[in-house]
């Protein structure tokens, strides 16, 4: 007979969903247990999930590194500063993100001690009745007795039969965070997050990168114009983005990855790669995390079928993160996080996925809240359009970063804001006055009537709300 151990709530999946739904659980008073089955680089237990470990965290501190290397070769020049033979060791530079990488999963491994919540490493599997068995590192097996499970079990990249991850010639986002050197050739399958961050960062440090996307349209997903904005720098920079290519094919022979695929022309072809990264899109981590007969239920794509307050329709069980419906952001796990745990102590939780920010890393960096303008059109909504581009921004032009614009779609008679894209400096902050405006309902004329100081980038969406009623100061409307 197994230990068995009590709990007001058992999270399984310590990532930004679960450790952050654990951590509130026991701010609200509820005796809380973690189960995570992940391993740090050091072999020892690493809280944090894909975010800490693989994710957010490592890739942002790649691209900070890469981005200093790049304006240092190509910006600096511009204001003066010069430098001779500048050099990047890429030894140092996977070192620093890993020392961050640790920071941050140790940082969560003390906040639940200061919360004292249980942690267990291992393998969790739900049974009927809120009993969760962990499969523990070293072979042994305990169980969890709770009122109320969250399953937070993330995901998982998507392989692809023709391109088997292989951890050295073909890799995912874990393998392409840890090359040891800058590969010469990088083949790319996927033009979407992950490929375009992690693509940028190994362009930057001076590998001939190609993309390979398998749709028509680059960045469907993302507003036209934004998306247009963006290929035009992104082709700038060197980054060889082909659409509407179909790959057939990989072989990992002795001087490379071999790709064979049909190009925009129906005409087949192969590229030799050192490094292919594979980055098509991730699955949710639901394989083994239900055990037998459960009647929790999963989607045709393998999701945790939940309601709009993350319940999975069975007593006490609920699911929050990348492994329900909904983006696949850190953010959007949190938020899910917090909201369950507060529902189940008996106080109002809600997420709003129609106002969670997007960001894209990349230089520029793209973000947006909303709905985009095709999407818009689609579903018959009336709406105009206001947009400003930060070349006309003081601020932009000083800091030699003058590309990119932001656009505001406003609901043609109500003015309320339906969605704003941002492509430009810093507008992984610049989105968060959108979202806000967004969440109070806001009009554009709401943001237009707000004091924005000067010289300051957020100008430009100041400017953008004004061209929604054609009358922006700086550009003929
Ligand atoms: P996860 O973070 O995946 O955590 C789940 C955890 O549960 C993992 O530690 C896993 O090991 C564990 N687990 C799974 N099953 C079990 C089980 N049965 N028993 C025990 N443990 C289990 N999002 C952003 O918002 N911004 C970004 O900049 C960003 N950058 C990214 C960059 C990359 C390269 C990648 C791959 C993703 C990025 N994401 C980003 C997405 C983000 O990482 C995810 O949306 C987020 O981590 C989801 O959180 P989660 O808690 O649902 O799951
Ligand atoms: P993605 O969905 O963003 O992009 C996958 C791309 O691969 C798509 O453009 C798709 O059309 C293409 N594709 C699919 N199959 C293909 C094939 N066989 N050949 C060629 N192209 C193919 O997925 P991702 O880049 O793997 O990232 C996964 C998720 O992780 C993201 O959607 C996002 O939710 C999250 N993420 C977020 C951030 C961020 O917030 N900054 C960063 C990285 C990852």
């Amino acid at each position: 007979m197994n230990e068995q151990h009590f709990f007001d709530v058992v999270v399984i999946g310590g990532g930004p969903g679960g450790y952050v739904a654990a951590i509130r659980a026991a701010q609200l008073g509820m005796k809380t247990a973690c189960v995570d089955v992940a391993l740090g680089k050091d072999g020892k237990p690493a809280l944090g999930g894909t975010c800490l470990r693989v994710g957010c965290i490592p890739s942002k501190a790649l691209l900070d590194s890469s981005r200093q290397f790049h304006n240092l070769q190509h910006v600096f020049a511009e204001h003066g500063i010069t430098t001779k033979d500048a050099k990047i060791d890429v030894g140092t530079m996977i070192g620093r993100k890993d020392k961050i990488v640790k920071q941050f999963t140790g940082g969560v491994a003390m906040l639940f001690k200061a919360n004292k919540i249980t942690s267990y490493a291992g393998f969790g599997t739900l049974h009927d009745g809120n009993l969760v068995r962990v499969k523990q590192h070293d072979g042994s097996e305990v169980e969890l007795k709770a009122t109320n499970v969250i399953l937070a079990a993330g995901s998982d990249s998507i392989e692809l039969p023709f391109a088997k991850f292989d951890g050295d010639r073909i890799v995912d986002n874990v393998g392409s965070l840890d090359f040891t050197e800058t590969p010469k050739r990088l083949g790319v399958i996927g033009a979407g997050v992950i490929g375009l961050e992690l693509g940028s960062v190994w362009k930057r440090l001076g590998a001939e990168v190609v993309i390979l996307e398998a749709l028509p349209d680059f960045l469907p997903a993302v507003d036209i114009d934004i998306a247009k904005a963006a290929a035009k720098e992104f082709k700038k920079q060197g980054l060889d983005i082909r659409l509407n290519t179909k790959v057939g094919k990989t072989e990992i022979k002795k001087d490379g990855v071999h790709v064979t695929f049909s190009g925009s022309d129906g005409k087949e072809d192969t590229l030799v790669f050192d490094k292919l990264l594979v980055s098509v899109g991730r699955k949710a981590a639901s394989k083994g995390l239900l055990a037998e007969g459960s009647t929790v239920k999963l989607d045709d794509r393998g999701r945790i079928e939940v309601d709009a307050h993350n319940h999975t329709g069975v007593d006490g069980v609920w699911a929050i993160g990348d492994c329900v419906r909904g983006p696949m952001l850190a953010h959007k796990a949190s938020e899910e996080g917090i909201a369950v745990a507060e529902l189940i102590a008996g106080l109002p939780g809600h997420v709003n996925l129609d106002t969670v920010p997007w960001v894209i890393y990349t230089e520029p960096e793209i973000a947006w809240v909303g709905k985009a303008e095709q999407q818009v059109k689609a579903e018959g909504i009336p709406y105009k359009t206001g947009s400003f581009p930060f070349a006309a921004n003081g601020r932009a032009v000083a800091m030699a970063e003058p590309a990119g614009l932001v656009k505001i779609i406003a609901h043609a008679e109500t003015d309320r804001i339906l969605g704003v894209h941002l492509c430009g400096p810093a507008v992984s902050e610049l989105v968060h006055e959108c979202v806000v405006a967004m969440e109070f309902n806001g009009s554009a004329d709401d943001l237009a009537r707000i004091c924005h100081a000067h010289p300051a980038l957020s100008e430009v969406v100041h400017e953008a709300a004004l061209a929604v009623d054609k009358r922006a100061i700086h550009k003929a409307n």
